[in-house]
């Protein structure tokens, strides 16, 4: 049990949740950000002058592409080689090179500076966000979390996401999958009308990421009894089908190519993203973007019709991993009793029909907020786990393993120990022998994922036995064992080296948020005290000198405020104070 109060986060692709429980009022609240939204864009940006985070992020992203970052959900716990990143690298208005070890790194220009970042580092700086946000709400800083990532996440990433909370400064004190959490949310707000056991299927389609799972819940008891998902299928894809679609009739109709222009592509993706969210109760809509490219303006209808087909063999993709899950769990469709819609995406209106017909029923459940379910449900588990809370609903979750676990044996085979959907926590054997007489040292790779070809996997970690004792049989008993450090992993000391930059970074925001402060107070003292003289005719008692010097003074501050040569808040606060002497002294 965690000692203080513990909150709930969804890091999610394209968007961030934060929730928190109120025992008074026996349900989770969504935590409001600093701009009124209930959601947080999952961006970061730099700038000449500051780091961004958020919506204020998002809103410059069209006049500063290359250093407003994205997406570092579809890059953590991967490698730079990976497929699913290399169509990105593309798609993406920011540069990543590879670095150590293969790890993607984004590179940004701060303050004039080059500098490489690990997405561990871009998801810790939106941690913090929804950290602060929670805080600000809260009264204090809240340290213990729950986070969630999507269930079919594999062990890099996972382990690559707890890096980036204890970036963040958080304790995290479980992380659980995106379509749990919002099992939890739904049980708990539906459960007063079950009666019995109720099979729920959860559909999960975000921004970056879909995943499904199917949840028995019966009393307080939440069982998953099957997950399934894919790590880079959301509506993100369905945004790139659209720019790639107008990119092509932009170059077919006006002979003009955007593709190197990453302020023009930031501008049609924006759009596209906007469309799409209107063709989910419109039929058409069009797009118009004033000069998008040497000075040509853009304008182009689009139907929904059209919107469905360029993405059909995505949306089909979603009703085969639905299949997969409801296989692994061994169930039939009829057994369902409900099939609850979460993630963003889920409101594609061709999505729901495709489910309509796959589940052959028309009562698809959308009761939950799908932008808020996953972050509710993870505020529930953070309260069941911290000691802080003395009314809490009575849940129990029982998980499991997204993805097989197994060893690689001679051949490269993959030989599976745990099976994917099993729940945990578990204990398995697996017997392994050695494949030459008098051997005395072994080396045993750990896999996770589905293909036959062990090395086609995820390498979790090498057990090496050295000097075991040969049994009958040559069955392997181990005197020694010696764990390699998992690869992909961020080291203890590069965690501090990114701990300690981190807190470099909220020194140098605040510092920058204090220039500001500073600065606007100046500025409204000239602006309140100009109008002053002006309104209240205050000048019949002033001299005309007196007015002059005050005149003058006033120009001198607002130079100081245009010249872009001073960064210590201290200046404009001692020019302020001494402007106050001055308009005291005469007026
Ligand atoms: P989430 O990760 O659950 O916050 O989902 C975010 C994704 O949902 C983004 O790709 C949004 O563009 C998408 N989205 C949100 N609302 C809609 C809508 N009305 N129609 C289609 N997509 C949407």
């Amino acid at each position: 049990m965690a000692k203080g109060r513990a909150i709930g986060i969804d890091l999610g692709t394209t968007y961030s949740c934060v929730a928190a429980w109120e025992e008074q009022n026996g349900r989770a609240e969504i935590i409001v950000n600093d701009q009124g939204n209930r959601t947080t864009p999952s961006f970061v940006a730099f700038t000449d002058t500051q780091r961004l985070i958020g919506d204020a992020a998002k809103n410059q992203a069209a006049f500063n592409p290359s250093n407003t970052i994205f997406d570092a959900k579809r890059l953590i716990g991967r490698k730079y080689k990976d497929p699913e990143i290399e169509c990105d690298l593309n798609l993406w208005p920011f540069k990543v090179v590879p670095g150590a070890d293969d790890k993607p790194m984004i590179k940004v220009n701060y303050k004039g500076q080059e500098k490489c970042l690990a997405a561990e580092e871009i998801t810790s700086m939106i941690l913090t966000k929804m950290k602060d946000i929670a805080g600000a709400y809260m009264g204090s800083s809240v340290e213990n979390a729950v986070i969630t990532v999507p269930a079919y996440f594999n062990d890099s990433q996972r382990k690559a996401t707890k890096d980036a909370s204890i970036i963040a400064g958080l304790n995290v004190i479980r992380i659980i999958n995106e379509p749990t959490a919002a099992a939890l949310a739904y049980g708990l707000q539906k459960r007063a009308t079950f009666s019995g056991k109720r099979n729920v299927f959860i559909f999960d389609l975000g921004g970056g990421t879909f995943d499904v799972s199917l949840v028995t819940i019966e009393h307080e008891v939440f069982e998953v009894r099957a997950t399934a998902g894919d790590t880079h299928l959301g509506g993100e894809d369905f945004d790139n089908r659209m720019v790639h679609h107008f990119v092509q009739e932009f170059k077919r109709k006006d002979r003009v190519d955007i593709t190197g222009d990453p302020r023009a592509l930031r501008r049609l993706r924006n759009e596209c993203e906007k469309a799409k969210r209107t063709l989910s109760h419109a039929n058409d809509t069009t797009i118009e973007i004033d000069a998008l490219f040497q000075g040509i303006d853009f304008r182009f209808p689009i139907t929904r019709a059209r919107f469905e087909e360029l993405n059909r063999d995505l949306f089909e993709k979603c009703m085969e991993i639905a299949q997969n899950c409801l296989d692994d769990a061994k169930m039939e469709k009829r057994e369902l009793h409900d099939v609850v819609l979460v993630g963003g995406s889920s409101r594609v209106p061709k999505v729901q029909s495709l489910l309509e017909k796959f589940f052959e029923r028309n009562d698809l459940c959308n009761s939950i907020n799908p932008d808020e379910a996953v972050a509710y449900g993870a505020a529930i588990q953070a309260a069941l786990l911290s000691e802080s809370y003395s009314i809490v609903p009575s849940m129990v979750l029982v998980d499991v393993t997204p993805l097989s676990l197994g060893v690689q044996v001679k051949g490269d085979l993959m030989s599976v120990v745990i099976p994917r959907n099993t729940a945990i926590p578990v204990k398995m054997d697996g017997v392994y022998h050695t494949t030459k007489d008098n051997q005395s040292w072994m080396s045993l790779p750990v896999y996770e994922g589905e293909r036959t070809k062990a090395s086609e996997n995820n390498l979790l970690d090498k057990f090496s036995f050295r000097g075991f004792l040969m049994l009958l049989e040559a069955i392997l008993s181990m005197l020694c064992l010696n764990l390699i450090m998992m690869k992909g992993r961020l080291s203890s000391a590069e965690i501090k080296r990114m701990i300690e930059e981190a807190a470099v970074f909220r020194e140098e925001d605040k510092k920058f948020k204090k220039i500001v402060e500073a600065k606007n107070a100046l500025d409204y003292y000239i602006y309140r005290k100009e109008r002053g003289l002006k309104d209240f005719n205050v000048s019949s008692k002033v001299s005309a000198s007196q007015k002059e010097a005050i005149l003058s003074a006033f120009t001198v501050g607002k130079t100081l405020l245009e010249s872009e040569k001073h960064n210590e808040a201290s200046v404009f606060e001692d020019y302020l104070k001494m402007l106050q002497n001055i308009c005291q002294s005469i007026v």
